[in-house]
Parts: C-alpha cells; sequence; structure tokens
C-alpha cells in the first residue's frame, strides 16, 4: 500500500515547526531559473523571494543588502570577545531547477513513512526504486509534492536553514566569529558564481548548504573542461560529387564511433572519469560536436583530453587531410585541492557532524558545487546536506529529521569556528 501525503497534517506541523514553516513559505515563491532569459537573475520569483527575505532580515536588525544580481548579502559581525576567530560565509541558492515546474508549489504530509512507496495527488508512485535513499527515511514524516511541481528543497531547504539561523543568532546567545550569509541565484544555471566575489565576502571559510541526504559532506568535486571537435566537409553538387564530396556529417558519425572505447557516463561510476559527448550539430560542409570532460584528477582529465586528441588524428588520417581540429575550455576545477590545505577546518565541520548527533558521509561529487568555484577562488568552501532527496522533479521530496539534523549541524559549526583557536 502506497501512502499519501496530507495537507492537514503539514498544517498541523508549521503551528510547532519554525524551520518547516520557513521552508513551506519559501517553496511557494515560484523561483525556478530560466536558462533562455538574458536577466539577471533569471526570473522575477528569485528578487521576490530575495526582497521578501531581505525585509525580514532587516527585521531582525541585521545588516542585509539585496544587490541588482539579486543575490542577498547578510553581515554579522562576531559576538563580544570573538572577533578574532576566523570568518565564515554561509550559502544557499534562491533558485530552482528549470528541468520542473516551481509553479503553485502544493505541498503535503506523508507522516511516519511506512517503506512502501508514496502516492502523489496525481499519481505518480515514489518509492525505493526510483528513491532508494527512501530506505533510510522508515518512520520519518516526509513532506511531498502533488506531482505536478518540483518541491524546491533543493535549495529552499537551504535557505530555510540559514534563515531560520539568523533568527536564532538574533537572541544574541549564541556566541560566534564573524559572520556572512549569502542566497545566491541561477545556481542551477551554473551562473551563481558569475554574480559572487571572493574578495568582496571576504570569510576565511564558506560552507555551502546545498547537498542531498542526510549525513551527505561534500569534500571534492570533479575537475571539469568543454571540449569541442569541429570537422570541416566539402560540399559539391550531389550530381557530380564523386570523389569530391567530404561529408562533415558523416565524418562526425565516425567520430563518435572512433571514440567509443573512451569512458563515459554511461559507463563509470564512482572515481572514474569519462568523456561524454552531449551535442552534434552540422551539415555537409561542417560538423560540431560538443564535450564535456570529467575527472577527479587533473592527470586523469588530461589523460582524456589526450585520448580525444588521438581520436581526432585518427580521423584526420582516415580522411587523409585535416578536416578535424578540438579545443578545450575550463570550466571548474576540484574542490579537494584547495579544501586538503586546511585540515583543520575540515576537522571543525566534521565534528560539528557529531555534536549534531549526525553519522558523516563524506562524500565525491560527481559533479561540482558552487564550493569547487569558490575554493578555487580562495574560499575554501565544502557542502553539506539539506536532506532533500530526488530534487529536480516532482519527485522530490524532504524528509523533515533530515532538514533539521542539518540545521544542527549548520548550528553547531557556527559555535564550533568561535571555539576553536586560530584554525
Ligand atoms: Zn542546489
Amino acid at each position: 500500500m502506497h501512502q499519501k501525503g496530507s495537507k492537514n497534517a503539514l498544517a498541523q506541523k508549521l503551528h510547532e515547526d519554525i524551520l518547516l514553516k520557513n521552508f513551506i513559505d519559501y517553496v511557494r515563491f515560484d523561483t525556478k531559473a530560466d536558462p533562455d532569459s538574458a536577466t539577471v537573475p533569471s526570473s522575477k520569483g528569485q528578487l521576490k523571494l530575495g526582497s521578501f527575505l531581505a525585509e525580514k532580515i532587516k527585521a531582525l536588525n541585521f545588516d542585509v543588502k539585496q544587490k541588482d544580481t539579486g543575490v542577498v548579502c547578510v553581515r554579522i559581525p562576531a559576538s563580544a570577545g570573538f572577533e578574532k576567530v576566523k570568518s565564515l560565509c554561509l550559502l544557499a541558492h534562491l533558485d530552482t531547477a528549470p528541468d520542473a515546474s516551481g509553479e503553485n508549489v502544493n505541498p503535503s504530509l506523508v507522516e511516519n513513512y511506512a517503506g512502501s512507496g508514496i502516492e502523489l495527488e496525481n499519481g505518480l508512485i515514489i518509492d525505493d526504486k526510483l528513491c532508494p535513499e527512501l530506505r533510510n527515511h522508515i518512520g520519518d514524516d516526509i513532506v511531498v509534492t502533488d506531482g505536478t511541481t518540483l518541491l524546491g528543497a533543493d535549495d529552499k531547504a537551504g535557505v530555510a536553514i540559514l534563515y531560520t539561523l539568523l533568527e536564532r543568532l538574533s537572541s544574541g546567545d549564541v556566541k560566534h566569529g564573524p559572520l556572512t550569509i549569502i542566497f545566491s541565484v541561477d545556481e542551477e544555471l551554473g551562473k551563481s558564481c558569475n554574480y559572487l566575489d571572493v574578495e568582496e565576502i571576504n570569510c576565511d571559510y564558506g560552507v555551502t548548504v546545498d547537498g542531498c541526504d542526510l549525513g551527505e559532506f561534500d569534500v571534492a568535486t570533479f575537475n571539469a573542461d568543454a571540449a569541442v571537435v569541429t570537422i570541416k566537409g566539402r560540399s559539391v553538387h550531389t550530381a557530380v560529387a564523386k570523389g569530391k564530396l567530404l561529408n562533415a556529417l558523416k565524418a562526425g558519425s565516425k567520430f563518435i564511433d572512433l571514440i567509443a572505447a573512451i569512458p563515459s557516463p554511461e559507463t563509470t561510476e564512482g572515481l572514474e572519469g569519462f568523456v561524454h559527448p552531449h551535442d552534434i550539430k552540422g551539415g555537409v560542409e561542417q560538423c560540431v560536436i560538443k564535450f564535456i570532460v570529467r575527472s577527479f584528477t587533473k592527470d586523469g582529465l588530461i589523460k582524456l583530453e589526450n585520448k580525444l586528441q588521438v581520436a581526432v588524428k585518427e580521423l584526420n588520417s582516415l580522411y587523409g587531410e585535416n578536416i578535424a581540429s578540438i579545443s578545450f575550455s575550463f570550466q571548474y576545477a576540484n574542490m579537494e585541492e584547495v579544501l586538503s590545505q586546511h585540515p583543520k577546518f575540515l576537522d571543525c565541520c566534521r565534528k560539528s557532524f557529531k555534536d549534531a548527533g549526525v553519522e558523516i558521509k563524506e562524500h565525491f561529487v560527481r559533479g561540482g558545487t558552487d564550493g569547487s568555484n569558490l575554493s578555487n577562488e580562495g574560499l575554501p568552501c565544502p557542502n553539506i546536506f539539506t536532506g532533500g532527496l530526488c530534487c529536480h522533479g516532482p519527485y522530490e521530496c524532504l524528509p523533515v529529521a533530515s532538514l533539521h539534523k542539518s540545521y544542527a549541524v549548520v548550528e553547531a559549526l557556527v559555535k564550533n569556528m568561535a571555539t576553536l583557536d586560530a584554525l
């Protein structure tokens, strides 16, 4: 028997659970990022949620600014006597993924999850085949959608955690060092770091609150480059083409054959890197193939790129002329190299998981996070879980206990940063 969510049960909970109430308030804003928009941020909803937050934060008497880009930045001076401790920047993003609608999110609560799957209002089923992590959440209360939109736990769970932290800090009884809290925009478009300036943030360390399942602590990401192979053909009227025409489209197809043995996303997992052709456009005259190249090590990245270069040479020698060329461009770098230079900070994070009673799962992300860029720009920045599962679509859900555990880790981190001697 699949369980169903209840709106009444959710409404009841909101009376007693401020963190959850804040989260539900924010998912009602449609902040879906728009990849086709030329504006910054890419959607108005992000500005609306940002100004809603900025007003509330102002009312708590914190120094808050919403920039033209939509980024909201809160500066919190250290408690008296803690001015010298290392400064910490906490980040969450306002936007939701463009993959699914974020309009009229209509959440409900599945109480005491029994383990046999959840039926959403429109009939979609979330079970542990689709979302294996659910097996670890039997007995939890879980927020779900009605099946027509995403939930927005990615990353409004992070936004709710950081806002709730501000409410807690406004009481003055948590002693802390200098803090900066940033609500960023268009993270889902890979653009958020374009609007963040590490020098201006001016903090010793950062943490993004933008991970998934309970306990996740992301300390490594891929190194990422993009590659473009351009193949030049020769168009000749088909009536007289024999021996003259060179069809770039066919050469492109040949090139895809030549790279069949190079590791790809569908043949790799764990710490293995890959090459992934994701776009091909062209005709007789020209064919352009776009790739992403990913590896946890820089060496691995170079090896994969060498394989692509070898394939280009092979194609050229097959055709007996230089019809193909390749170019590479940097996308982001593994944060691990930077983070490994700050073992005390990582230990401080690990201690915070322990203090919050959360079993830590140190994680290598087969992708990038904002921390990949921020770390390499000078703000060492791992990522911690929010509790959200199955993100970016209608199956997205949020075990309430995980949300609270994430909050507990973040609050413990703020306290631990203040009590550790110079890290
Ligand atoms: Zn996210």
